[in-house]
């Protein structure tokens, strides 16, 4: 008698460069071991076999920006918390069973982004056949930088994508060489769920990956889509 609640209403919103307008994200999409190298240090099978997905809730989302030198906070219950640099991709349109031909004109922009993975709690999920919800969808675990639209940076193919701990390179490599190509990616998920405008869709991290600690400064991008420069508080 008498509790009130309040309810968060704002969505998750990521910035946009050189704009005021925001993008209201929806969902998260992430998807798993898409390039050969990280696939091996994973100790995958780097073939091509059909790729996977897992998600994070949309207000894990932290808008971080090179200008902006971020905080995100060390999470709770990980000894061994993981940077993951990966483009993102920004849906624009609803995508329901559509084939790769006509997946990029339900793109609406690009950005880079860092998949933050508590990989100790990801392991033994993993080691269970358990999920992978507290690996990798906790709090500020989906860092993004702001994103450009379509209608000015097109659809990259070739880019160098790149993350350094502390001015050190860690990960360095192209997008290029994703096992899944975007559109492959779109028209996979489309014929599994709905995609719909705000959906953010993480691609996958090259090769590289490794712990960081409170105090880390950690920067990187995707050249010519997205730039991120976080600390870790
Ligand atoms: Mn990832």
């Amino acid at each position: 008698m008498g509790v009130s609640f309040i309810f968060q209403t704002l969505p998750a919103i990521c910035n946009i460069v050189d704009s005021n307008d925001k993008f209201p994200v929806r969902r998260i999409l992430c998807v798993g071991a898409n390039y050969v190298a990280h696939a091996l240090e994973m100790g995958r099978d780097p073939t091509r076999e059909p790729p996977f997905f897992f998600a994070k809730p949309s207000d894990a989302i932290v808008n971080a920006d090179k200008v902006l030198n971020t905080l995100v906070p060390y999470p709770p219950q990980t000894n061994n918390f993981h940077y993951e640099m990966e483009m993102v991709v920004a849906i624009g349109q609803n995508a329901q069973n559509i084939e790769a031909e006509e997946a990029l004109g339900v793109i609406w922009g690009y950005g880079a982004g860092i998949d933050l993975t508590r990989r100790d709690l990801q392991k033994a999920a993993k080691d269970k056949g358990r999920p992978w919800e507290l690996g990798k969808g906790f709090d500020n675990s989906a860092v993004i930088s702001s994103l450009n639209p379509v209608s000015k940076i097109g659809h990259p193919q070739d880019a160098r994508i790149w993350l350094s701990v502390n001015d050190i390179i860690k990960q360095d490599s192209n997008i290029e060489k994703l096992i899944w190509s975007v559109p492959e990616m779109i028209s996979i998920l489309s014929k599994t769920m709905t995609l719909k405008p705000g959906d953010l869709i993480y691609t996958g991290t090259p090769e590289g990956v490794g712990p960081i600690s409170k105090g880390d400064k950690i920067a990187g991008g995707v050249d010519g889509v997205g730039e991120i420069s976080i600390t870790i508080s």
